[in-house]
């Protein structure tokens, strides 16, 4: 069997599973199984395929097939700069959460010396996306999943920063620890019955504790302003994610907790998807 072969039966498999992006999903796979990148493996169509790469190939299709996320099967996404390590402990990080990290970039000078905190952290992604362009600054994580803060501890070593970087296996609820200057989170903030009608990659296989914003979508994003209005200093900034239509009421639960609402940005579809703001 040739590459072209086992391409053919890897689209043909995830096509009839209706899996939307058939196509590029198996080249992904074939040329991650091949350990070649993509266009590598396109230029070489008529290579012979060896039996152990063939087995690691359609051990992947048939994990795709089922709906499995491509950076689960690969255990890595890529983000801001970065490749992170990913598994289903954590949310895969989206490009629009990237507009965080410019935003994040955009409050604190190159060589400035902040205090940043990351609430619900998952992989690390934006965190480290941050130190990495930050040298001087010094960042914290927390999650209340031990198994995403033990991907980010990993993560963070892997990119050479836990020296300027601390993760902390915590519930936003009992932790008091610090002032900050500057504090970024994308909470869960799905409303429960809106996640049954999500596709089913994402709600089958990312954790639910990633996602679930409670009965009105709110419940974690109230607790994040919240509790930051304690732990960022005065004139300090809480940069937040937020999803489709939660812009107005966001808005009002920053005002209620002495925020000063900056700017909200739109992320690529044009939905209002961050919300900049400084703590009075
Ligand atoms: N901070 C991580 C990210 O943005 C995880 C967010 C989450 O789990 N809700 O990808």
């Amino acid at each position: 069997m040739n590459y072209q072969e086992a391409l053919s039966k890897g689209i043909k498999i995830l096509k009839s599973n209706k899996i939307k992006s058939f196509i590029l999903d198996s080249e992904i796979l074939l040329a991650s199984s091949l350990k070649l990148d993509r266009a590598r493996l396109l230029l070489n169509l008529n290579n012979n395929i060896k039996e152990n790469q063939k087995e690691i190939f359609f051990n992947f299709i048939n994990r795709r097939k089922k709906n499995e996320p491509i950076a689960y099967i690969l255990g890595f996404k890529e983000f801001w700069k970065n490749n992170f390590k990913i598994n289903k402990s954590v949310l895969i990080p989206r490009p629009d959460t990237e507009i965080l990290v410019d935003q994040v970039l955009k409050e604190i000078k190159k060589n400035e010396r902040k205090q940043i905190l990351d609430i619900g952290t998952g992989s690390g992604c934006i965190i480290l996306s941050v130190l990495k362009e930050r040298k001087n600054s010094i960042g914290y994580g927390i999650d209340i999943s031990k198994k995403a803060i033990n991907l980010a501890k990993n993560n963070a070593k892997i990119q050479h920063i836990s020296n300027r970087i601390k993760f902390l296996h915590s519930n936003i609820d009992n932790y008091y620890f610090g002032k900050y200057d500057l504090i970024v989170s994308n909470p869960p903030y799905i409303k429960l019955s809106d996640i049954n009608v999500l596709d089913k990659d994402i709600k089958f296989f990312e954790p639910n504790l990633a996602l679930n914003g409670g009965i009105d979508g709110f419940s974690k994003i109230r607790k994040v302003i919240k509790k930051s209005s304690i732990l960022v200093k005065k004139k300090g900034k809480l940069i937040l994610e937020i999803g489709f239509n939660q812009e107005i009421n966001t808005k009002k639960i920053l005002k209620t907790n002495g925020f000063y609402i900056n700017r909200i940005v739109k992320d690529f579809s044009g939905i209002n998807r961050c919300i900049v703001s400084t703590k009075l």
